[in-house]
């Protein structure tokens, strides 16, 4: 009687469905093909080493938009095409150097101008003055920070798990530093890198200039080289240094969002977006950020493709010009999708390195929450588990209109903040296994949701947790 309880029991509550099994071994086959014959990983050697970096605006992002037209072309996806936008153009010019003295010695600390400084217009020398955050600014006021070079050295918050919250925690000292500054007089910035390692790479990113406010020249400095600053400014408060850049901005240029698509069988109308951004910083060579992205998402159609999945929606793959500094090709497209009156239920993008998968975060209805986390325990095999409510992504958040599903994939974000807007952002620093497990993720994802759809039933699926 108890032997036959159990095989009752195990036939309610453990068989899994039809459904289930059908698709756990689809995911099985996306997860082979792309662990035995994945291309991503050669794609982003390619993409880095032979497009390199590339700055919105520059010779090298164009290359890298003519690079992901020619592949996704050459994968014969249903239409490849290019969406032009305007994008600003920023250039970091030759001349990039800061000084100081230290018990006679001089010191010259490895520094990257921030993206959108302005330069220096000859050698600016002033005392710098150490602050932690906006609130020491206000405190010091215009008699202590004028005619000054204000240094941000508030670091990353170590005990938090979340890199990502960290540096969400200390990036307003990069991104609105120098106008807060420059309110109380201040003739330069300079700012601790937003990473948790020590080292002497300094880390750039985009700053911008509030309306009315004089533009100041803005710099990262490394986190030894922060400490260094610090520890001489400690054993001499006085202590002046000299700056000079020549970073300047220029028109506005000419670029593209690059986009392929496989077309829908039951519903052409309806798009789901996979993407990533294909600029980058003009230091390293983009491979976490965001290269990763965007080889991951061409691997998903090609995946489709190769494995004769025919998907029943529109599935988009699009590249993004400008997310580093402006998102002018995120805002263009999504302008364009409501003028076409254009159909999107789910827009997923990968821009967060391309390490280990943990999951994903859903930024979306209820429901669409609620689906998402009935597939969780597909992907448990795949020690994904991280099913939760949370941000999609800069590219894909114009979409955002009550009625889309943004979903960004979760990689582990330990080490994203060592290679961040650094030079060591380099095709050698990107692991292949988890580059593809990041693929093969994205596809399933993107498989499922496209199979089930958001309203016509995850009852019928019946998932078992
Ligand atoms: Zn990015």
């Amino acid at each position: 009687m108890k032997f036959l309880l159990i095989i009752f029991s195990l036939l309610l509550f453990q068989v899994p469905s039809i459904a289930q099994v059908e698709d756990s071994m689809q995911l099985r086959r996306i997860y082979h093909e792309v662990l035995e014959r994945g291309e991503c990983y050669e794609n982003l050697r390619v993409l880095c080493k032979e497009v390199g970096n590339r700055l919105s605006g520059s010779d090298n992002a164009e290359k890298a938009v003519l690079w992901g037209e020619t592949l996704m072309k050459r994968y014969g996806f249903d239409r490849v095409y290019l969406q032009e936008i305007m994008v600003p153009k920023w250039v970091r010019g030759a001349r990039e150097k800061l000084l100081y003295k230290d018990s006679l010695k001089t010191i010259e600390p490895a520094i990257l101008a921030l993206g959108g400084s302005v330069g220096t217009n000859g050698i600016l020398n002033g005392e710098v003055i150490e602050v932690r955050n906006f609130k020491d600014l206000e405190r010091l006021g215009e008699k202590e920070i004028q005619g000054k070079i204000v240094f941000y050295n508030r670091p990353m918050n170590p005990t938090l798990i979340s890199t990502f919250h960290a540096y969400g925690g200390c990036v307003d000292q990069r991104h609105a530093g120098a106008s807060e500054a420059a309110k109380y007089g201040a003739v330069a910035t300079i700012t601790r890198s937003m990473t948790l390692r020590n080292d002497r790479i300094p880390h750039t990113g985009s700053m911008g200039y509030k309306e009315g406010v004089k533009k100041i020249p803005a710099v990262a400095i490394s986190t030894i080289g922060a400490y260094d600053l610090s520890e001489a400014l400690k054993r001499n408060p006085n202590l002046s240094i000299s700056l000079d850049l020549s970073c300047k901005s220029e028109e506005d240029v000419k670029s593209y969002n690059v986009i392929g698509e496989i077309k829908g069988k039951v519903y052409p109308e309806k798009i789901m977006v996979v993407g990533g951004h294909l600029d980058s910083w003009d230091v390293g060579e983009g491979a976490h950020d965001d290269g990763a992205g965007v080889v991951q998402s061409i691997e998903v159609l090609r995946l489709f493709k190769k494995l004769s999945i025919q998907p029943k929606h529109t599935i988009r793959c699009i590249l993004f010009m400008n997310e580093e500094n402006g998102n002018r090709g995120g805002k263009s497209y999504a302008r364009l999708v409501k003028q076409k009156g254009e159909e999107h239920i789910l827009a997923l993008e990968s821009d967060r390195g391309g390490f280990s998968p943990r999951g994903f975060s859903v930024d979306g209805t209820s429901a669409q929450l609620e689906t998402v986390q009935h597939f969780e325990a597909l992907f448990r095999p795949y020690n994904l588990h991280l099913f939760n409510k949370g941000y999609g992504g800069v590219d894909i958040g114009p979409l955002k209109n009550g009625k889309i599903c943004l979903i960004g994939l979760v990689p582990d974000s330990q080490r994203y903040f060592d290679f961040h807007h650094a030079s060591s952002d380099i095709w050698e620093n990107v692991n292949e296994r988890e580059l593809e497990l990041g693929a093969a993720a994205t596809a399933s994802m993107i498989y499922l949701i496209d199979k089930y759809g958001f309203e016509q039933g995850l009852k019928r699926a019946t998932f078992k947790k």
